[in-house]
């Protein structure tokens, strides 16, 4: 085991069970938004939540209409709200995003996180659902 471990940092990872209180954030995984990104859930859930960084945070796989996808994604907060009893799923959208085909427009985006919550409660009635919506130079949160 010795020769296979190579430690490269060091820290503490506290062993035993979570709440994720906010919830589970669907988050792209483009690497513009990450330290920002991550910096801003930080410092505005403070609770504590899961993070699922999937190409355009399961958005395009949620609104394709393809079963096989929305059953990856619903696999992905299931676990979380199974394992970290997330109350609440964290739809998010970026400006520019590679996984839409790298569109510019906000309106664009804040349709498909509508139409990603719509289908969303359809599949699970009562669950609760919040959006962001991650522009250039700001984060949104979407009614
Ligand atoms: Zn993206």
């Amino acid at each position: 085991m010795e020769q296979k471990l190579n430690k490269i940092s060091q820290f503490d990872f506290k062993e035993g069970h979570y709440v994720a209180e906010d919830g589970v954030v669907m988050w792209c995984f483009d690497k513009r938004l990450r330290k920002n990104g991550l910096d801003f859930l930080e410092n505005y859930l403070k609770l504590g939540f899961d993070f699922v960084s999937i190409a355009s945070g399961g958005l395009s796989r949620l609104t394709s209409g393809d079963e096989g996808s929305i059953k990856f994604v619903l696999e992905e907060v299931g676990k979380s709200v199974k394992l970290h009893k997330s109350p609440t799923i964290i739809l998010t959208a970026h400006n520019n995003c590679g996984d839409f085909g790298g569109v510019i427009d906000a309106n664009f985006y804040i349709e498909k996180l509508d139409e990603g919550e719509r289908k969303l409660k359809e599949l699970a009635p009562g669950i609760k659902i919040r959006k962001f919506f991650i522009d250039f130079d700001a984060i949104y949160e979407v009614n």
